[in-house]
């Protein structure tokens, strides 16, 4: 495959390759992320590859959330995504041309043989790196097994220019005698991913500085194979917000958790991600057609970013602010766990302009939207129900006929009808208006008492008063 443009320029091409061994973790999304940016910002393409060639711990449910979080976060690949198990047979085959061309050789080193190898190394307190007695020999030994070893270089240095690292230079002599073909035939993943990329035209590596090492293990296949080798972009990790290997404990969720537990709207965890390492001035709200004109990898910096839940939610709550009302509504009524009918979801449409900017999530969105679809008579929530107690109820009678005789329905007439019953019953505007809140949400907070009248509309207002004030003694 060739990755030549019609001026005879190397078009961009990346690729993000996540193993299928779990969910699709924030550290890989933002992976994903900076090669989709990447290759967007310069014209070129994106592509996903599934490295599913552990077969004991590549799983389809796996396979599955890495594509839907992807598609959720708006990683849009180019074209079909790549499994690399498919290709095992290609990968085979350049590792017997390896053998052929003498970068490759058969060793038929036995498992007691490496088992002492690894003694040996251990009691001298190194390292193990093999290199086997077979790599100069001619073997005769037709019908044994043996494993595919790179012949790696023994002399000199590697040196490669990353675009995040800089200069990294690995004498070769660290550079083992790596396995390339199992005894059973298969490829490991060292090969694999070379091929792959390879034979995917990817012109540009960006991935996790855990595969800095594997570059030096990988680039003598690019050199044998007399391939043309990609550029290297090797991103820090994430850290928690202590600076340790971030983990469980801090966030390392799955992107489905942001999005399913966290209520996290994409765009936000979009925007947040594109900000862990990467930054474009004091720009915090960074859109995606900015991202994409933005972006460029050698502003990746060194050092590890922490991952702060804070920065996420602030940023999430700006996103639901400038969120489409439809759209939150829809959002919000599939988290209400009932079906609502044309009219209700009308009525949570309406409520969203109340509603949004008292919510850092969608779970505190769908919270402060469910009082809208109480039945009545409303249950009051715990800390609520004291508020209906004493003298409230025979607030909520004058309340009841102050409403019904207001002349219209809109929050300025509602305004001046609730605040001529604080005034008559020498109480403050408070003292009416939380009795008021319970009654008509069964909650102690909620937007405005007025707009929340004006929402629920006259009938169902009065309703919800009128059951709450009791029979008259
Ligand atoms: N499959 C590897 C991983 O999930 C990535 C390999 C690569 O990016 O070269 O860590």
């Amino acid at each position: 495959m060739s990755a030549t443009s019609d001026t005879g320029s190397t078009a961009v091409v990346t690729r993000f390759a996540p193993s299928p061994t779990g969910f699709l973790h924030i550290g890989g999304a933002r992976t994903a992320l900076f090669n989709l940016l990447y290759a967007r910002h310069h014209g070129g393409k994106f592509l996903l590859r599934i490295e599913d060639t552990d077969r004991a711990r590549s799983t389809q449910p796996a396979i599955e959330a890495i594509l839907d979080g992807m598609r959720w976060l708006g990683l849009d690949w180019d074209g079909d995504e790549t499994y690399q198990f498919t290709r095992a047979d290609r990968h085979a085959a350049v590792a017997h041309e390896m053998v052929e061309k003498g970068a490759a050789y058969r060793c038929y080193l036995t498992q007691d043989e490496l088992a002492a190898m690894r003694a040996e190394a251990e009691a001298n307190k190194k390292p193990l790196r093999i290199r086997s007695p077979w790599r100069d020999k001619t073997p005769n030994e037709e019908g044994k097994p043996f494993v595919v070893r790179l012949k790696a270089p023994s002399e000199g240095a590697t040196t490669i220019h990353d675009r995040v690292q800089g200069e990294v230079t690995v004498q070769n002599s660290e550079i083992d005698d790596l396995v390339l073909l199992r005894s059973d035939g298969t490829p490991t993943y060292m090969l694999a991913v070379v091929v792959d990329d390879h034979d995917m035209g990817v012109t540009h590596v960006i991935r996790g500085d855990d595969h800095l090492n594997n570059a030096f293990r990988q680039l003598p296949i690019y050199r044998a194979m007399g391939w043309p080798e990609p550029v290297y972009a090797h991103i820090p990790l994430i850290h928690g917000s202590d600076g340790a290997k971030l983990s469980k404990r801090h966030g390392a969720l799955g992107v489905d958790a942001y999005r399913d537990e966290m209520g996290i709207l994409p765009e936000a965890l979009f925007n947040y991600l594109l900000r862990l390492g990467w930054g474009h001035g004091d720009d915090e709200i960074i859109s995606r057609e900015q991202a994409v004109e933005w972006f460029d990898i050698d502003a990746v910096g060194k050092s590890p970013s922490r991952f702060d839940l804070k920065k996420l939610e602030n940023l999430n709550g700006h996103y639901i602010r400038a969120a489409d009302d439809s759209r939150l509504a829809g959002l919000v009524a599939a988290r209400l766990g009932f079906e609502l009918g044309e009219s209700q979801l009308d009525l949570l449409r309406r409520s969203m302009a109340e509603l949004k900017p008292r919510a850092a999530n969608l779970l505190e969105l769908t919270a402060g939207a469910e009082f809208l679809f109480r039945t009545r008579p409303l249950e009051l929530d715990a800390d609520a129900a004291p508020l209906l107690e004493g003298a409230a109820r025979s607030l909520l009678v004058q309340l009841h006929a102050a409403l019904d005789a207001a002349q219209s329905w809109d929050t300025e007439t509602l305004e001046a009808a609730v605040r001529t019953v604080a005034e008559d019953a020498g109480v403050k505007l408070g003292q009416v208006a939380q009795p008021l809140r319970a009654a008509l949400t069964g909650k102690r907070t909620s937007p405005g008492i007025f707009d929340v009248l004006v929402l629920l509309g006259r009938d169902e207002s009065l309703g919800r008063i009128s059951d709450q004030m009791g029979v008259p003694a």
